[in-house]
């Protein structure tokens, strides 16, 4: 059995879902489970439609509703005029749009939005492309089978980025998913929605169709779990910004997660978690481009000293200083308790006798935590930082790629540095309006140069 993912630009229109069909009729003797995001843009469309409702823009939230609607049963005509799905498929489109226009007059009247709303109303574009992809499958002459994802993807409730309950996923798959395919079916899921145990509705956070594939792929003892998207695979850096970037055929589980958490949007960062513990090769496939080689993400591959380069901006720095940290044991540790209790990860730390400095991705919860630090001495913060990551196994076998590093920056100043215990990752903070030329530099050093 294997796990196919596909992205949000390869179901974005019939002429795409129409690939997947061509992709997956290459793979039958493989056995595939087919993951799907909602059509390219739906979740954002979603969003903004509920978060218009309850600013008091219910007329233009309304619009998006019949925008979005017209969408999906154009396509899905284009894909199923004429077959046995096509009536039930257009109701059900229906039917959720119309939902859907009713909970945006609740959210209009409410004012505010929950996270558990926010989750049941962008569930709605992969719960709709999973139905219209297995409707397309059968159109075609496969025996497709669309499973609602709340059916399998068990998490807790913590809303708008879920955790999975690994143990109850594997249970449900094997017996939702597994059967299907043993009969030779084609069961087609959403990506990215989850349920309760109460069957709530959740969702694994933005761009978590990776992440459900992935946890699927683990769940069923996939050979091989594949993420097709719109590019030949994973590139030596975001190809948005380096246009340039060149492919990379095989990449190790460890740089390929490094890379995720530092910026590279083509895996959702906790793709590999799954896919490491169960030793399940990990590719990246352009839908587009299926006969291109793509990329193999596995245990090992050729060591170099970089394999590729992210970047993130819109982190936030903030720094502390504080003379009590001279011989005290613990400091450090109540330090991070106060991002623990603000539910606030930090991606970079470094340290020294009389400071910490760390980067936090997500300032929701800022104010508190700056209140809660200034027990411990004079914080400072920076809004605007962004975050380099320059990844290789082989980066500090010699001090040549970190000195190479360093020199690329020239005069781009340096707010904090730090490689990390596995030597795999050499991390650097500058300000955020310097990432793009950063990443320019590092890539011309690291990649463009002729031997
Ligand atoms: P999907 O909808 O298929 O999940 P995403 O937009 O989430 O696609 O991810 C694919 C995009 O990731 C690419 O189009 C590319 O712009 C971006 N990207 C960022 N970093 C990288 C990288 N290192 N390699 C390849 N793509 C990258
Ligand atoms: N549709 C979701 C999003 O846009 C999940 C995904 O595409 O991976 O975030
Ligand atoms: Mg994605």
């Amino acid at each position: 059995m294997i796990v196919c993912k596909f992205g949000g630009t390869s179901v974005a229109d019939a002429a795409a879902i129409s690939r997947v069909v061509d992709i997956i009729a290459t793979k039958r003797e493989q056995q595939p489970v087919v993951v799907v995001s909602a059509l390219g843009g739906a979740t954002n469309m979603l969003l903004d439609i509920a978060n218009k409702a309850a600013g008091g823009e219910l007329l233009s939230a309304l619009q998006l509703i019949e925008q979005l609607r017209d969408r999906h049963l154009r396509e899905a005509r284009a894909l199923l005029a004429g077959s046995h799905d096509a009536e039930d498929v257009a109701v059900e489109v229906g039917t959720t749009f119309d939902e859907l226009a009713h909970l945006a007059e609740a959210f209009k009247t409410l004012g505010y939005l929950t996270p558990r709303s926010l989750d049941a109303v962008a569930a709605i574009g992969e719960l709709l492309s999973s139905q219209i992809v297995a409707a397309t499958f059968r159109a075609r002459g496969f025996d497709a089978v669309c499973v609602d994802a709340r059916d399998v993807m068990r998490t807790n409730d913590f809303f708008t980025k879920a955790e999975p309950d690994v143990e109850e996923i594997a249970r449900l798959a094997q017996e939702r998913l597994v059967p299907l395919v043993l009969q030779n079916r084609i069961p087609v899921m959403g990506g990215f929605v989850g349920a309760t145990a109460a069957r709530v509705t959740t969702t694994l956070g933005r761009g978590g169709s990776d992440y459900s594939a992935s946890l699927v792929g683990a769940a069923i003892d996939a050979t091989a779990i594949e993420i097709w998207t719109d590019v030949d695979g994973m590139l030596t850096a975001d190809p948005r910004i380096i246009p340039g970037a060149r492919l990379i055929e095989r990449i190790s589980f460890d740089e390929a997660a490094e890379l995720a958490a530092f910026g590279a949007k083509v895996l959702h960062p906790a793709t590999i978690a799954p896919a490491v513990q169960r030793g399940i090769p990990v590719y990246v496939f352009n839908s587009r481009n299926p006969a291109a080689r793509g990329t193999m993400i596995a245990f090992d591959a050729p060591r170099l000293p970089v394999r590729a380069i992210a970047g993130k901006r819109a982190t936030t720095m903030v720094k502390l200083r504080s003379s009590r940290m001279l011989l005290a044991p613990g400091f450090l540790r109540r330090v991070f308790e106060v991002f623990e209790t603000h539910r606030t990860s930090v991606d970079v730390v470094t340290t020294s006798e009389v400071s910490v400095s760390v980067t936090l991705d997500d300032a929701t919860n800022l104010g508190a935590i700056l209140q809660d630090l200034a027990a411990f001495g004079d914080v400072s913060v920076s809004p605007r930082a962004g975050l380099l990551a320059i990844v290789g196994a082989g980066i500090a076998d010699g001090s040549q790629a970190i000195a190479q590093a360093l020199a690329a920056l020239g005069p781009i100043p340096v707010h904090m540095a730090s490689l990390s215990a596995t030597g795999i990752n050499f991390t650097l903070v500058i300000d955020d309006d310097q990432v793009v030329a950063a990443m320019q530099r590092l890539h011309a050093t690291f990649f463009e140069q002729t031997p």
